[in-house]
């Protein structure tokens, strides 16, 4: 930890660093690929660039500001700073264009997969609501790049998660544990519309079907947090 952490800070470096763990343990991306922020205030808090997830420390995690200033250039505690992630663009572009407070990037499988062949996700199943409707892949660009960060915000399209082409996923939520999930989810959703496309082409919800899984969903306060009432 470094010694001008607040305590909001302390937590989204341990949740960083236990987060990208994960994304290893799930099968979400391999090596160093893949990267999450958290944004805590006008700072964000992001995965260093091209270090295993088993190698990192709390410490490594990079801070950055809204408008990608270094914030911790001095390497906080005087020690030398990690480099943060190449997508750092995409990230800060994501933060001011939604009310995002934590974004995942992932090389899940499936969606890489989904990238390099279809042009969207469509609504093969009703809990494609949680990620705000079908999803858009937006246009390949390179890695790092100001043009896949651009790119990624338009495809965003409104939705909580966007397809990169021939690279992976993208996915905002109101908390870490969020985007995580949604994550995961969004390969589930990949994985379920490969597997649709074996009987042929699927039949997908309607708008307005949609629109009452949104409904109910809100009714039943799914997402909040807090358990359904009925
Ligand atoms: P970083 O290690 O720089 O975060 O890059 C990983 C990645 O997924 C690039 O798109
Ligand atoms: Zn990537």
């Amino acid at each position: 930890m470094y010694r001008s952490d607040s305590g909001e800070l302390a937590t989204a470096r341990a949740e960083l660093v236990r987060y990208g763990d994960r994304l290893l343990a799930d099968g979400l991306s391999v090596g160093s690929a893949g990267n999450l922020s958290v944004r805590v205030g006008d700072a964000v808090a992001i995965t260093p660039s091209g270090v295993p997830y088993p190698d990192m420390t709390a410490a490594a995690i990079c801070l950055v500001a809204l408008d990608g200033r270094r914030l911790d250039a001095d390497g906080g505690d005087g020690g030398q700073p990690e480099t943060p992630s190449s997508e750092t663009p995409m990230h800060l572009a994501i933060y001011a264009a939604t009310g995002a407070a934590a974004v995942v990037h992932t090389h899940s499988p499936e969606v890489v997969a989904l990238s390099a062949s279809r042009r969207e996700l469509p609504a093969i199943h009703y809990a494609v609501t949680e990620l705000g409707g079908p999803l858009l892949v937006a246009p390949y660009q390179r890695f790092g790049s100001d043009q896949l960060a651009a790119a990624a915000v338009t495809a965003l399209n409104g939705r909580r998660a966007v397809i990169l082409r021939n690279h992976g996923a993208v996915v905002y939520g109101a908390d870490l544990a969020q985007a995580y999930h949604r994550a995961v989810l969004l390969e589930w959703l990949a994985r379920a519309y490969r597997l649709a496309l074996a009987y042929g082409e699927p039949v997908v919800l309607s708008e307005a079907q949609l629109e009452e899984v949104a409904a109910e969903s809100r009714r039943r306060r799914y997402g909040s947090g807090r358990p359904p009432r009925s």
